[in-house]
């Protein structure tokens, strides 16, 4: 929801991002205003940025919500301690450690299961209070060496992180299958196809895992993909080579590709309630360790990864479900008439609930154009003399350029 004269709006666009920017998407997203750099692999959030992300965590917190999943808001700043008795505080390269001024030491959260499992702890007893999935959305810190690919790869970025906690490995098997699920969904809702490669898990405390792969050449990741069935792998884990019939459904030839993991899912075991002392009562009276699970959406990476596939030379194409408003309404001229009639076309979306940016600015109208193709709202609308003197509006597709003249009636059905 929402509506906006872009006179009002706090941003504007520029012509050049900073020159040590190499990556695109964030390249896009600061001459659009929607984000700003503070340092390599440190972005704020503007007040377009802001709308995109919204959007995109709503849609998380629909599908997580939808199998389970209960919200909470973790801290970020952790004491030193269950860090340390999880071995981590050695082990994790990317993790910050600060020390205070009274030689007191912290870390901020590269990712919370030190957190969560002691929450979890706390309210379970019995196989009564199972299986349980609390999540959070929030900000994650990682000393990362490279951070180069934008918002892709920041070292303070955004991600849902959920943790799971089960009576028995069936239990978990379950859920692990709806959350996979839930997971497509959530790409596919994005406007995205996210492939789920089949992986044991890449550390000493996973058994299982599955990484979803976005395809897009400016990904970090190497994976092999059936061009028939759903089977993916990624390349650093597996002896398969490229062009091999594919082992799942024999019909397909495993292809190559570049892409980006916007998120994965894993099968913890016991690990985190065995350093914790976690323990319950089952259902044959028996103190036993619950089954942890651990489900990760890179929610920046994801809209990164969403400019990187849905972007041409003049700038962003948004998916309609995560685009900052669904029409961008172009002002053309400064005539009483033009401005009564555009004034009054926003008054009309805005009272229809319409998501609009109104283009009310006094510039030249090659700039609005250049600039709401960077902007990347999927319908433009047009009102100028022009328009005016034909009774109808000029409606822009953004991702095809397609332009129809349309009346009022036409226009308002088709949004
Ligand atoms: P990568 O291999 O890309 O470093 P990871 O295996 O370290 O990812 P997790 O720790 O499982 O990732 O984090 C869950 C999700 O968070 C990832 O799937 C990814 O989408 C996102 N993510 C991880 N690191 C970053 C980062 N530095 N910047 C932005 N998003 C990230
Ligand atoms: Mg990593």
């Amino acid at each position: 929801m929402g509506y906006m004269r872009q006179s009002h709006l706090f941003t504007k666009t520029r012509k050049e991002a900073p020159s040590d920017e190499v990556s695109q998407n964030a390249q896009l997203l600061i001459r659009a205003g929607f984000v700003h750099k503070e340092m390599a692999g440190v972005y704020s959030y503007l007040p377009l940025g802001m709308r995109v992300l919204q959007k995109i965590e709503n849609i998380v917190r629909d599908e997580m919500n939808a199998i389970g999943g209960q919200e909470i808001r973790m801290a970020t700043l952790h004491p030193s301690e269950p860090w340390k008795q999880t071995r981590a505080w050695d082990n994790v390269d990317v993790l910050f450690k600060i020390m205070s001024r009274t030689e007191k030491e912290y870390t901020v959260g590269q990712s919370e299961e030190e957190i969560a499992t002691p929450i979890a702890q706390e309210y379970t007893t019995s196989y009564k209070d199972l299986p349980l999935a609390i999540y959070q959305i929030g900000q994650k810190y990682r000393d990362e060496l490279r951070a180069k690919s934008g918002i892709m790869r920041g070292r303070e970025f955004t991600m849902k992180d959920m943790y799971s906690f089960h009576e028995t490995q069936e239990d978990f098997d379950r859920f692990y299958a709806i959350a996979k699920e839930a997971y497509l969904r959530v790409y596919t809702r994005c406007g995205l196809i996210a492939k789920a490669t089949e992986a044991s898990g890449g550390s000493f405390t996973t058994k299982l895992s599955y990484e979803f792969m976005v395809l897009t050449n400016a990904g970090e990741d190497d994976i092999l993909y059936c061009t028939s069935c759903a089977f993916c792998v990624n390349t650093e884990i597996s002896d398969q080579k490229e062009g091999e019939v594919c082992t799942r459904c024999t019909a397909g030839i495993l292809e190559r590709a570049t892409a980006s993991e916007v998120g994965n899912i894993f099968d913890l075991g016991t690990k985190y309630p065995h350093d914790f002392g976690f323990t319950f009562k089952n259902t044959s009276g028996e103190e036993v360790q619950p089954i942890m699970g651990c489900f990760g959406i890179g929610i920046t990476r994801l809209m990164g990864v969403i400019v990187e596939a849905c972007s041409d030379e003049k700038g962003i194409v948004w998916p309609r479900a995560v685009t900052p408003f669904h029409v961008h309404l172009v002002r053309i001229g400064e005539s009483e008439a033009v401005v009564q009639a555009a004034d009054t076309l926003y008054e009309e979306l805005v009272r229809q609930g319409r998501e609009v940016l109104y283009d009310d600015r006094d510039v030249r109208a090659g700039e609005k154009f250049a600039d709401s193709d960077l902007l990347g709202m999927p319908t433009r609308v047009v009102v100028s003399e022009k328009t005016i003197a034909g009774g109808v509006y000029e409606v822009v597709t953004r991702a095809t350029g397609e332009k129809t003249m349309v009346t009022q009636e036409m226009l308002l059905s088709a949004l």
